[in-house]
């Protein structure tokens, strides 16, 4: 396993958010949650990234306790989440923002290499690469964080809503660039509003509901689940 998380709970002030997730995640794999609004998601990736204290339980990675450890560690293990609501530096062109990505490495050809790849994955980011991340369209600064996380070469990226405020034909590409970063090697963890692509990309999935998995299986399973169909595939 190289991520496993165990019976965490969190708080916001005196609002419980989770209560009691526990989750794995192994290598090599795509693994999505789903749920409505509200549904401790996000938080659930903010506790994995170090960005919100749980209140109890344990989070592994790779063998190591990290339940207490620093954001900016696990980011050195090799934990990286392009976050909700993209979170890139508006002021810095498209070429430095993927600087920043790679600001915990030291191997400049390596560096070189993959953002080589970023550009052939996002062509799109290749052509702007001058231009300032503000003024970037919606999807193309979705791209960018995408991008953004894999300069840091990570071990487990984390995707918050990568398909969020993305066109149809944009949604299709950046899943089919998450395929393809996974079957490159990437262990991925997802959140994602868009649950039919989502499933259907994952190799397993997790359902929450209020702070809680209400049901777990693989990708395919959950998609033919007449529970998931009806909640969040809009089919009944
Ligand atoms: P969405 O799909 O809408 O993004 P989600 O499943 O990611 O939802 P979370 O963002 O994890 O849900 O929110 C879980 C619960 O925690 C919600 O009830 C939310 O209102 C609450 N919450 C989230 N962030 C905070 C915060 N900073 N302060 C207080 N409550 C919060």
């Amino acid at each position: 396993m190289l991520l496993e998380i165990s019976d965490i709970t969190l708080l916001y002030g005196r609002i419980q958010a989770l209560h009691g997730i526990s989750l794995h995640v192994d290598e090599g794999e795509i693994v999505a949650m789903i749920g409505a609004n509200g549904a401790g998601k996000s938080t659930t990736m903010r506790a994995v990234s170090g960005l919100r204290p749980v209140a109890s339980g344990s989070i592994k990675f790779n063998g190591e306790d990290i339940t207490r450890l620093r954001a900016d560690l696990r980011v050195v293990r090799g934990i990286c989440q392009s976050p909700e609501g993209r979170g890139l530096f508006p002021g810095m062109s498209v070429q430095e923002n993927l600087d920043m990505g790679a600001y915990t490495r030291r191997d400049a050809a390596g560096i070189r290499t993959d953002q080589d790849r970023v550009f052939e994955l996002f062509p799109r980011l290749a052509e702007r690469r001058k231009q300032i991340g503000g003024t970037l369209s919606g999807g193309e600064q979705q791209m960018l964080a995408v991008g953004r996380a894999l300069m840091s070469r990570p071990k487990l990226l984390l995707l918050d809503e990568p398909s969020m405020g993305l066109a149809p034909m944009l949604i299709q590409q950046i899943f089919n660039i998450i395929t393809e970063i996974n079957q490159q090697g990437m262990t991925i963890l997802l959140v994602e509003q868009n649950a039919q692509q989502a499933l259907s990309r994952a190799h397993r999935g997790y359902v929450l509901e209020t702070g809680r998995i209400v049901k777990t299986g693989t990708g395919a399973d959950l998609l033919h689940d007449p529970v998931v169909k009806e909640a969040y595939l809009g089919v009944a």
